[in-house]
């Protein structure tokens, strides 16, 4: 069945005891062993009815053999990268979630695991960052703030040919854009809490990763380390995730629409997203099923950023992205505040920069609400 079918259909036919149509809330953290078997649920933070349901759900959706709900998107990250130990090293995105960075290189890096970041979509560059302790390339793509695009395929191809594993964070994309195991990944990371909850009051990350060993090797961590998701928050992202298709087909149409105004606005001097970028695009049609609803932009002037973002008043100044809800942040003072100055300026993430994530709103009132926060001078 096609995905919005399988999305709408998250979850029912899995409680046949009373035919409950959403899946209940499991609380309970210990599980009898009635005669003195395991039910199949032993302990709470190991298996958890509520949360596997929706377990199933993630790895069904981005095609995996496993998947696994976290606490938060960074919990998700710190388990995946727990495969790697003392003396082993990463290639990176260079433009990269500023919490990721700050992972990698305020505490693992001090566990002795090093990261090189680099353009993605140079090629040669990645191939030539590549060591004799280099284990695996860690993906965003389009990238958070600037949208640019990588290939996840031949990423995947020089991966497989240097026997490294590609790990891809799909939060701003999510499965219902782009399924990067499909394009030769092994492991998808997500940030739950963005679109997949999709409503701003949940804070949760997955694991999706493909091949049996790999899969055993994650579902060890997840259960060892312990940053699971609880039952409740389970139950709210997979009530989130029967929505996910129609509220991505209108953050994607809004988000169109937006780039159409802001491109006439002689306030603005450039617009970041999938379809403007003239190298990238073709790269993210070919790999992912739209263009979803993140963009940024640069204003002309620094000194129009502050009054602008204290004129809004429909859409939000606030961090995160992802929800029904239209954000405004602002990466050098928020998201990217942690990366420094010269190497954030280096990328492109200059004091200028504004990122929205598009709601779900009617798109008549974000511009109106855009127009006069820009115009208001
Ligand atoms: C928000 C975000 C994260 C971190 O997720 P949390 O749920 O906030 O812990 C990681 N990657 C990306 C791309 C994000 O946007």
């Amino acid at each position: 069945m096609r995905i919005e079918t399988r999305l709408t259909q998250v979850g029912t036919r899995k409680e046949r005891q009373n035919g409950a149509i959403n899946v209940p809330i499991y609380l309970s953290t210990a599980y009898e062993h009635i005669d003195g078997q395991s039910t199949g649920y032993d302990y709470t933070r190991t298996g958890n009815p509520t949360r596997h349901v929706l377990e199933e759900t993630l790895a069904e959706l981005e095609g995996g053999d496993g998947g696994f709900a976290c606490s938060s998107g960074m919990a998700a990250i710190q388990t995946v990268l727990s495969l790697f130990s003392q003396g082993d090293h990463l290639i990176v995105s260079l433009d990269l979630y500023g919490g990721t960075y700050r992972l990698f290189e305020q505490v693992l890096s001090r566990l002795g695991l090093s990261f090189s970041y680099i353009d993605l979509r140079k090629i040669d560059e990645v191939e030539a960052a590549i060591q004799q302790n280099t284990k695996a390339i860690f993906v965003e793509t389009p990238t958070n703030p600037l949208m640019q695009v990588t290939d996840i395929r031949t990423i995947a191809q020089l991966a497989i040919a240097h026997d490294l594993l590609t790990i891809v964070d799909n939060t701003f994309c999510t499965p219902y854009l782009q399924r990067p195991l499909e394009l030769g990944a092994d492991i998808v990371v997500h940030s739950a809490t963005k679109y997949l909850g999709g409503h701003n009051d949940l804070l949760a990350g997955a694991i999706i990763s493909k091949g049996v060993e790999l899969t055993e090797q994650i579902g060890f961590l997840h259960n060892t380390i312990g940053a699971t998701l609880a039952p409740f928050d389970a139950f709210l992202l997979l009530r989130g995730l029967k929505t996910l298709a129609i509220r991505m087909d209108q953050h994607q149409r809004n988000a169109t629409k937006l780039v159409g105004f802001l491109q006439q606005h002689r306030c603005i001097e450039s617009i970041f997203y999938p379809s403007l970028d003239q190298d990238g695009h073709a790269i993210h049609s070919s790999q992912a099923d739209g263009d979803g609803g993140m963009l940024s932009f640069r204003l002309q002037d620094v000194e129009q950023v502050q009054p602008f973002l204290r004129r809004l008043q429909l859409i939000t100044y606030a961090e995160s992205l992802g929800g029904v809800e239209s954000f405004i942040t602002y990466p050098a003072t928020q998201t990217h505040a942690d990366i420094p100055v010269e190497i954030r300026e280096a990328v492109g993430v200059c004091d200028r920069l504004l990122r929205m994530s598009v709601g779900i709103e009617h798109v008549d009132d974000l511009i109106a609400d855009l127009e006069q926060a820009l115009d208001n001078k």
